[in-house]
């Protein structure tokens, strides 16, 4: 996506989309009128088994977004059916991020939070009249036989031969089930949607399983149950049980449609729910480019060591975007641009990081750091003299005030900005040569000085560059611009600076695709994700406070660092540069 299209995409906000039409089509039909209820009912349904990643926050942004612009409102629901692998750390991290990111599940003084788990009474209810009707049936097959007799695609299933028998068997099962008196994968109870369901060509619709046996401790209900409801049978009754109207989920489960229907349809006609009901709908996930996604290979890295954690500030999760300094208004946009349609796709992260670029440019105070430094002399400045000069704290907000740094006789510049053998077009620092003067710029909101000379090592490293200094140049007063110069320098005083630890994040893979076709994701890595300087800083950035972004003049955006920021020693992570370089 080209930058322009990225303005005109967000320049009237909220883009239409093909959930709007439908959600519009929906409130003129009165489709989900109900007395007292909004039209609109959405909800996020996290599984509480690992941290959110930026796929999350699209799916968050949509169906907060979608309740705040149709007056409605979104529950935040802990889909939270499989114990082993859930835990209360996660439900409250997933919580952190909805709210950073700017949403909640709050409304007119109600909490709009639940957990599947708060359902398992009633969802125990439901799969007894499932039974009771002859829609439900308890399989005593083993996992082996249950797998075969599946079929497969273009294969019909075979029946079980416990497909038919009595209810009032199946039924005893199912109690004794609960009760405990079997062992994990003795029993499992399934569906009957249809008589001939075996042989559906849609595999979900072939008897799904609706309840398991798990000895396993819930991090919510303890040990009170040893069954616990399958993702397909809980979510689609959860959100009948929520009244939600528009119930958004990825693409993959478009063939559990049917099943999320009849559920809903068989319940109802048996008096646990009044229409209207929920309706699934089905977008594309976000895929993004030089990032993994998956919760599994994310706690890959994270139990490998290979980054230092979830919130590592080149991980994908919300925590890890935060800490990289990305702003919840960015995300928010990113969300915005991508849009939501139906068809699968590779969205660039140059889109994510120019996100931030638009949300921060006009809001970042900017300031001055020499991330690779290397001594200027000012040789005709006084020694221990220091005179202030000062610049806005942004370009184009001159409310947001101006900041005071000293020129001294030592500064700080970049080694970029000295070149002993220039190239063509080079207009920073170079040398006299011969009876040719060295080249004259201007230090940045201070003055013009012109190159007499450097020093280098026993290695031939240059290690200063000596200048002369124009008294009568200093920007802003008058007669400085008397002097026609084409470099323009960043510094900072050496007897001022801030010495801080300034991190240069960048993308954590070299390959766009580092987990697509199979591919070793591990061997992709960029080995140069991370460098850490010590960054010389305009003596001001002592006072950053942790999570504060900068533009740092020339280098991009910065945050202070949330967790390793110090009072009075801030250290720095880099957000992203000031330009798209990847790949050019
Ligand atoms: P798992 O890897 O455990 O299956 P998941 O990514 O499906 O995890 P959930 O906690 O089940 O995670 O997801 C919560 C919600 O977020 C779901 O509604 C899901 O559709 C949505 N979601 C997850 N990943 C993406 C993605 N990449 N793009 C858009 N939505 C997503
Ligand atoms: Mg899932």
């Amino acid at each position: 996506m080209s930058n322009d299209k990225n303005k005109a995409a967000t320049a009237n906000a909220p883009s239409s989309n093909f959930l709007r039409a439908i959600i519009d089509h929906d409130l003129a039909a009165g489709t989900h009128d109900r007395p007292g209820m909004p039209p609109v009912i959405t909800r996020f349904p996290p599984e509480p088994n690992g941290y959110l990643h930026i796929g999350h926050a699209k799916s968050i942004c949509l169906n907060f977004g979608l309740a705040r612009d149709y007056a409605g409102r979104c529950h935040l629901r802990f889909d939270d059916t499989n114990p082993e692998k859930e835990d209360q750390e996660y439900v409250d991290t997933i919580m952190d991020s909805v709210k950073w990111l700017g949403f909640s599940w709050e409304q007119g003084g109600e909490e709009y939070l639940h957990y599947a788990s708060d359902y398992f009474d009633k969802l125990y209810e439901i799969a007894e009249y499932l039974i009771q009707h002859g829609f439900a049936y308890v399989d005593s097959q083993s996992a082996e036989d249950m797998a075969k007799n599946r079929g497969n695609f273009g294969t019909p299933g075979t029946n079980s031969p416990f497909r038919n028998r009595p209810v009032e068997e199946s039924l005893k099962l199912f109690r004794d089930m609960k009760a405990g008196k079997y062992k994990d994968g003795e029993h499992i109870l399934r569906a009957k949607m249809s008589e001939d369901a075996m042989s559906s060509p849609n595999m979900t619709n072939r008897d799904p399983a609706l309840y398991r046996i798990r000895h396993a401790h819930h991090h919510r209900t303890g040990d009170d149950w040893c069954i616990y409801p399958m993702y397909d049978y809980t979510h689609p009754l959860s959100d009948a049980m929520e009244s939600i109207t528009h119930s958004i989920c990825t693409l993959e489960f478009q063939d559990h449609r049917p099943f999320y229907d009849w559920l809903i349809a068989t319940a109802t006609a048996g008096g646990f729910f009044q229409p209207p009901v929920p309706r699934q709908y089905e977008m594309s996930r976000l895929n993004l480019t030089y990032v993994v996604m998956s919760k599994r290979k994310l706690r890959q890295l994270v139990d490998e060591k290979i980054v230092s954690g979830w919130d590592d500030p080149r991980m994908p999760t919300i925590v890890g975007l935060r800490r990289r300094g990305y702003t919840p208004e960015s995300i928010q946009l990113f969300c915005e641009r991508i849009g939501v349609s139906k068809a699968d796709g590779w969205i660039d992260m140059s889109t994510l990081e120019g996100s931030l670029r638009d949300d921060l440019d006009p809001k970042a105070p900017r300031a001055i750091a020499v991330l690779r430094p290397l001594k200027l002399i000012v040789d005709n400045f006084p020694e221990g003299e220091s005179h202030a000069c000062t610049s806005p704290v942004h370009p184009h907000h001159p409310d947001m005030g101006v900041r005071t740094f000293p020129f001294t006789r030592e500064l700080w510049i970049e080694q970029e900005d000295f070149m002993e053998t220039p190239t063509k077009g080079y207009f920073r620092f170079t040398p006299p040569v011969g009876d040719q003067p060295g080249s004259r710029v201007r230090l940045k909101y201070g003055y013009v000085v012109e190159c007499t000379g450097f020093e280098k090592d026993a290695d031939g490293k240059v290690t200063a560059v000596h200048v002369k200094y124009f008294e009568d140049s200093k920007s802003g007063t008058p007669g400085a611009d008397n002097y026609k110069v084409k470099g323009n320098i960043t510094w900072v005083s050496a007897a001022s600076a801030l010495a801080a630890e300034v991190r240069l994040y960048d993308r954590l893979f070299l390959d766009a695709h580092p987990d697509a076709g199979g591919k070793d994701f591990k061997a992709l890595l960029n080995p140069n994700a991370l460098e850490t300087v010590t960054a010389y800083l305009e003596p001001g950035m002592a006072n950053a406070q942790p999570e504060q972004r900068f533009q740092f003049e020339r280098h991009g955006y910065f945050v202070a660092d949330q967790v390793d920021s110090k009072p009075g020693k801030p250290v720095f992570n880099r957000v992203t540069t000031l330009k798209d370089s990847w790949g050019k």
